[in-house]
């Protein structure tokens, strides 16, 4: 899950168009997912936020039931929140296969915390962001919780239409952003930054403004926003996406939930950020071969595909699709590839169980391998490799 979806579908809602990638054949589309970016989970990126003076509440992150009923008491708040944490939204909505409904519960009694942590922490949640057996909790955030008189959405992200950073709002944010963007989209609004230029104040107010914050509410909204934009850049987001982005009825504009994604091409400059991912709910297939800087994304099929080159790759997966078959991967060895990646992904493609090496799979395998050969030698690398 790169890109947070509820963003995705704002963008659709706002360009009419997929952001995810298809590799397109005229009687199907195969899924990929999109190119994984560093996700972190809701209460890393609001440690980031905290950081960059923008308002959160206060909070505890607990992995065993006993710590969070001891968060909940340490937090001496009126209410208390409990959060499950996973990388895919929708949670407040969703179902854990312990039985208990909803990964966001609000409480003014911290006792029942460590219960309702105990039906969340090591079974898995689904949402309508998930795969359908849910994704594993390993860890929940216990908040300050805060009564919310209005939910607005805030996004900024990079958009490839727009060649640069773009502010996506709506006044009615909340758990149901996808539905608002699919059927009001006049109630999305946007704001096209200049990358050169940064964000201008009268942008940031009219954001604010048509996010429907009003009187003294308005300046504060278009404070937060500007630190948000200022984290943007500060940590390489291609993403910042908070929903809700509420009013309290004290007058405060609070972030209560957080979704930040990072360009992996900065993580050379930002290592203390890239350094807190959590691979715990990544393909291990992927981020092994993340490991040897080999582009690999695992697809449902059984022909391997073992190609030099992004685009012959899809080629080669488009092709093995036109003749009927299905590519069990997308993999890209990329243009200064060495010895020990070749060898990697030779280990990592023999090792996929969905990988048939059967007689009715010859022709595919020759369609592999003819198209292995020619991208090798077209670089140069077809020597005989020392496997082991
Ligand atoms: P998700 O987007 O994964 O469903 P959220 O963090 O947005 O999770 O929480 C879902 C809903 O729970 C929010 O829209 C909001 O209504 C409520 N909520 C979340 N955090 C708080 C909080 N600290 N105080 C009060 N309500 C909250
Ligand atoms: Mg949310």
């Amino acid at each position: 899950m790169a890109a947070s979806m509820a963003c995705q579908a704002v963008v659709r809602g706002l360009r009419g168009a997929s952001t995810k990638h298809l590799f397109v054949n005229r009687n199907k589309l195969s899924r990929v997912s999109p190119r994984r970016w560093l996700n972190l989970q809701e209460y890393q990126s609001k440690k980031l936020m905290q950081d960059s003076g923008v308002t959160v509440q206060r909070f505890f992150v607990a992995d065993t039931a006993s710590e969070a009923l001891e968060a909940a008491k340490r937090l001496n708040a009126r209410e208390i929140v409990l959060k499950a944490q996973i990388l895919a939204g929708g949670r407040g909505k969703g179902v854990f296969d312990s039985g208990l409904k909803g990964g966001v519960h609000l409480t003014r009694d911290p006792a029942v915390i460590g219960e309702l942590a105990g039906k969340m922490l090591g079974f898995n949640l689904t949402t309508k962001q998930t795969p359908k057996e849910g994704v594993k909790v390993n860890a929940v955030m216990v908040a300050e919780a805060l009564d919310i008189s209005r939910e607005t959405y805030f996004a900024i992200l990079m958009d490839r239409s727009c060649n640069g950073p773009v502010m996506v709002g709506s006044p009615q944010g909340g758990v149901d952003i996808e539905e608002v963007a699919a059927t009001t989209p006049d109630l999305i609004f946007k704001e096209v930054i200049d990358i050169f230029e940064g964000v201008r104040d009268d942008q940031v107010l009219r954001m604010a403004a048509n996010l429907g914050f009003k009187g003294p509410l308005e300046r504060q909204a278009a404070d937060q926003i500007k630190r948000l934009y200022d984290l943007f850049l500060k940590v390489d987001a291609t993403q910042v996406e908070v929903n809700p982005l509420g009013e309290t009825p004290e007058g405060q504009v609070v972030c209560f939930d957080a979704k930040i994604n990072f360009d992996d091409n900065a993580e050379f400059r930002q290592k203390a950020v890239f350094a807190m991912d959590d691979t715990a709910e990544s393909d291990p297939t992927e981020t092994e071969a993340a490991k040897y800087d080999l582009k690999y994304i695992g697809l449902d099929g059984n022909i391997a595909c073992f190609v030099n080159g992004a685009g012959l790759a899809m080629a080669t997966c488009d092709i093995i699709d036109l003749h009927g078959g299905k590519p069990a991967n997308f993999l890209d060895l990329g243009g200064g590839v060495k010895e020990n990646q070749v060898y990697a992904a030779f280990k990592l493609l023999t090792a996929d169980p969905k990988v048939q090496s059967e007689p009715s799979t010859t022709a595919w395998d020759q369609t592999t391998s003819f198209s292995l050969l020619l991208s090798l030698c077209s670089r140069g690398t077809a020597e005989p490799l020392a496997m082991d």
